[in-house]
């Protein structure tokens, strides 16, 4: 991979940080069914693919679990950093399949080697973004803002693409936050948090 940021442990703390902004909204809100406190009850995370640049805040995905006597219920807030139970962090799941496009099969069995990917996660993932992530309702409230209309099949790489910002890496960070809401299913809400380039 020819990109730089992805050796570089700022940015991977980077986007612990937006994850933890999430998360201090999400805990602040309260439990959203009895309204009990949240209290701090994380996954356990071994993320693939690039080991050694990730630091023990990695090991980890924030949830909560309310306080209250007969609720108790689990809130994982959205997350930048961990798309579901993928294995592999969101932004190789984004980068690795927007990139696919142009890529030669010779290039495409380098990548997968470099990254330590399973020969079969590229498909799977590229099916992800078409068949599951298009038809979300994350993604059908976001498409009408762009014009003109993004394809399925263009998934994410089109998305990618449109979005502001220079370097790559401030888009990633923009579209990680946008896809956000469908790395969990135990919370939903709207959130306010923004991406500052400044912090990056
Ligand atoms: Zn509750």
């Amino acid at each position: 991979m020819c990109h730089a940021f992805l050796t570089d442990a700022r940015f991977y703390r980077f986007l612990f940080q937006i994850d933890q902004a999430i998360a201090d909204e999400v805990q602040s809100a309260g439990c959203p069914h009895c309204g009990g406190a949240l209290h701090v009850s994380c996954y356990p995370r071994k993320p693939r693919g690039i080991a050694g640049v990730l630091d023990e805040c990695y090991e980890y995905r924030l949830s909560f679990c309310c306080a209250q006597q007969g609720c108790r219920r689990r809130s994982t807030p959205p997350s930048v950093r961990f798309l579901g139970r993928k294995v592999f962090l969101g932004v190789m799941v984004v980068l690795v399949t927007a990139m696919e496009h142009g890529l030669t099969a010779k290039r495409r069995r380098q990548l997968i080697d470099e990254l330590g990917l399973y020969p079969q996660s590229l498909s799977r993932w590229r099916r992800w973004w078409r068949q599951t992530f298009a038809v979300s309702r994350c993604w059908r409230t976001e498409q009408g803002n762009f014009m003109p209309p993004i394809q399925a099949d263009e998934l994410p790489g089109a998305l990618l693409g449109r979005l502001s910002g220079q370097p790559l890496a401030l888009r990633l960070c923009r579209l990680l936050l946008l896809v956000a809401p469908v790395t969990t299913t135990s919370w939903s809400g709207s959130l306010r948090v923004a991406i500052d380039p400044q912090n990056m």
